[in-house]
């Protein structure tokens, strides 16, 4: 009997209580809190979210930290602009996580997640050095407040974000997989990911898609189990190693669209996760 529980991704700019309460009246038992503006990372936003959370019993997994400045999210300006790599923007980026990780410590959750960016597969890429030096300092900044640090998958190859996990050398990083993603940017099969970097995986987004098709854009996002996420391998495989962390539904588009496929992708995990 698998322990896999399900959620939901929702945004601090909901409004914190707000966002809880959505959570609830979906039907889930846990969430991770995404924020891109560190602006709203404020002690009073901590305390109605941690007390909404707790009235209503609901389980905040991580707080998923985006940081400022531009991103592009494709395959030509990504590599400059997403994440820690990037150079010009690590410094203020490197800050508003600090900042995010000051908010879930305020809030009492133990982990915060972002998006590293393109880490070069090249280790001797000055990129790559400076990406694990910015990596070692906010890893240091959470342990000191009892967090791990967790990558989101997407925009690196699965050995490249081993290698940069054994690089940094800390013992409370992790990964939130997110299986759509290593197909949107083309990296890696998610299923085969798990050979890789499966004992990381502290976190796990159901989203699906396909593979790019030209070398320019993202492959598409799609509904759960319209994808070439296969659902029924990669939650079995996660149960073999043990996986005990939170399924979190993230569906990349808005309205009440976006509130029908999370309802149905709700009812299309249940099933999966009752026959493991
Ligand atoms: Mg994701």
């Amino acid at each position: 009997m698998s322990r896999m529980r399900l959620g939901v991704i929702v945004s601090l700019s909901e409004g914190p209580a707000e966002a809880i309460e959505k959570v609830h009246a979906l039907g889930f038992p846990t969430c991770q809190v995404t924020c891109w503006n560190p602006d709203l990372y404020t002690r009073e936003a901590a305390v109605q979210l941690r007390a909404r959370a707790k009235q209503l019993g609901v389980e905040v997994t991580t707080i998923w930290a985006g940081m400022p400045g531009r991103y592009v999210w494709d395959l030509i300006e990504g590599p400059d602009t997403i994440g820690l790599v990037p150079e010009a923007p690590r410094p203020g980026r490197l800050q508003a996580l600090k900042r995010g990780a000051d908010f879930a410590d305020w809030v009492g959750v133990p982990s915060i997640t972002t998006h590293v960016g393109f880490i070069p597969d090249n280790p001797s890429d000055p990129l790559y050095a400076g990406t694990v030096r910015a990596l070692k300092e906010i890893a240091a900044y959470c342990a000191d407040r009892g967090q791990a640090f967790w990558f989101e998958t997407g925009q690196e190859t699965p050995v490249t974000l081993l290698r940069t996990i054994e690089d940094i050398g800390a013992d409370n990083l992790g990964i939130n997989l997110d299986p759509a993603n290593l197909l949107l940017y083309g990296k890696a099969n998610p299923v085969d990911a798990l050979d890789v970097f499966g004992p990381y995986v502290r976190g796990v987004h159901a989203k699906d898609g396909e593979y790019p098709t030209d070398g320019r854009h993202l492959g598409v996002e799609k509904p759960l189990g319209q994808g070439r996420v296969n659902f029924p391998a990669l939650l079995a495989k996660l149960a073999a190693l043990g996986y005990q962390g939170a399924i979190t539904i993230e569906r990349e588009i808005s309205g009440p669209q976006q509130t029908a496929d999370i309802v149905a992708g709700k009812r299309f995990l249940e099933e999966i996760i009752a026959s493991l």
